[in-house]
């Protein structure tokens, strides 16, 4: 969009308030609220904030920045349009006080990330596919984990009480130029995944923050709450986020496909396999980034445990889907719905490429259950297992040899220090599971 393009929807739509959107490193959004009297210096990219209130940005003394609008990010908010008054957002990098990009702002570091990626020729491609739950509040409106849908995977409207609040969600999202491709119950019970287009690497980020606030805020107009967490409720599904990836080259063809290879991928869809696997421990604390997150990739709920590749199965951790041609795509099935995407897809990118420049062979694909093999069989075939704890992907994290250059060094400090402290504190903690274990038998 360009700017007349912005001033004159603010016009026409009745803009009052508009929001300057930006995010942390752990992929929280943060707005500031600004009326329509400071548009024209929000446009200018000269509205300041005070970083050091946002967690992992900057210390006191530096913490004047500046919010850059991306005028493409600019869209209306539908459920915000008040009695014909209506609000606005545009997304935005954080700049330094001397105007230079910050290097602790996720957005910042994906586009830094994406430039190399395109040295090297390729652009990257992303889906996202970010499941949720929506929940019942308590009488004081707090999140509860009480689900009244009884419903499953793809089953039909009567037994689905989330129907009404999903087809708002995608309503919602339409209205804001998300082009939806399809929505469905999920597994668990109130459960759901809501479908949209593929775009380029920076635009998928974008969306997927977009569309986790539309969600929350959609359904707390129906009372319910929605959460991305990765497994509220032990014994079913957790919420994972599959991310399709493929890599375009300059032309526009896909770089993953070649007609007469087999399985119809390219040396380069393979060496991107190869990469992500190869990686895929290192970057595990990035894109399953709670304590939480390990409790979902566990055996048994559809999640992935081990790194290893497949064509059609779907417990391993990259799937190839079937379409080819400009479709032509791995899926990444480990990450969950609380990684901050700009962070996860710079370190998924860049390991599939450390697979392409050094021209990585994957081991072969695994076509039976992995969940059935022996440990001798997997290590034969050279599967590794996925981290077990936070703990143990912060380890991996920080040995990665990719991690620290592909986040930046003040986003991998920074990440790894706040990720240490959240392991700390549950390590502490007495859990529910400790007293009911072991109170009334000791
Ligand atoms: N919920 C599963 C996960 O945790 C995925 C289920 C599916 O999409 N088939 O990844
Ligand atoms: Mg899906
Ligand atoms: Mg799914
Ligand atoms: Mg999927």
């Amino acid at each position: 969009m360009t700017r007349d393009e912005i001033m004159r929807t603010i016009e026409e739509e009745n803009i009052h308030y508009f929001r300057l959107q930006f995010v942390d490193i752990f992929g929280f959004m943060k707005n500031v609220a600004i009326p329509k009297s400071q548009i024209e210096k929000a446009l200018d990219g000269m509205m300041m904030f005070d970083g050091s209130s946002i967690d992992g940005f900057v210390r006191i003394n530096e913490s004047d920045m500046y919010l850059k609008p991306d005028y493409d990010t600019f869209t209306v908010l539908p459920w915000r349009n008040q009695e014909g008054v209506a609000a606005a957002r545009i997304i935005c990098d954080v700049a330094k006080s001397d105007g230079t990009p910050f290097e602790g702002c996720p957005r910042n570091n994906l586009k830094r990330v994406l430039a190399e990626a395109k040295e090297l020729g390729y652009t990257m491609n992303v889906g996202t596919e970010a499941e949720f739950f929506l929940f019942e509040k308590d009488d004081e409106g707090r999140a509860t984990t009480i689900t009244n849908d009884v419903a499953g995977y793809f089953s039909l409207d009567p037994e689905d009480t989330g129907n009404d609040c999903r087809r708002e969600i995608i309503e919602t999202l339409e209205q804001m130029g998300f082009e939806i491709e399809a929505s469905h119950h999920e597994v668990a019970e109130g459960q759901h995944e809501i479908n949209f287009k593929y775009s380029d690497a920076l635009t998928a980020a974008d969306n997927t923050i977009t569309f986790k606030w539309v969600v929350k805020s959609v359904a707390a107009r129906y009372g319910l709450y929605a959460t991305f967490m990765p497994k509220p409720i032990f014994g079913i599904n957790g919420s994972g986020m599959h991310t399709n990836q493929s890599l375009f080259n300059a032309d526009g063809t896909n770089a993953f496909f070649e007609e007469d290879a087999p399985l119809q991928l390219s040396e380069v869809a393979y060496q991107y396999i190869a990469g992500a696997l190869k990686n895929a421990r290192g970057f595990a604390a990035v894109t399953n980034p709670l304590v939480n997150s390990y409790k979902r990739l566990v055996p048994g709920y559809e999640a992935p445990v081990y790194a290893a590749w497949s064509a059609s199965n779907r417990s391993a951790l990259v799937r190839i889907p079937a379409s080819r041609g400009l479709s032509t795509r791995t899926e990444i099935r480990c990450p969950d719905p609380t990684c901050n995407p700009y962070l996860a897809l710079a370190m998924m990118l860049n390991s599939g490429l450390d697979g392409v420049k050094n021209k990585l062979t994957p081991p072969p694909s695994v076509d039976k259950d992995i969940f059935k093999m022996s440990p001798a069989e997997m290590e034969e075939v050279g599967i590794k297992v996925m981290p077990g704890s936070l703990k143990e992907a912060i380890e991996e994290l920080k040995k990665n040899p990719i991690a620290e250059a592909t986040l930046g060094s003040h986003i991998f400090n920074k990440y790894i220090e706040a990720k240490e402290d959240e392991w700390d504190r549950y390590r502490t903690a007495v859990t529910d599971w400790e007293l009911e274990e072991y109170l009334d038998i000791y």
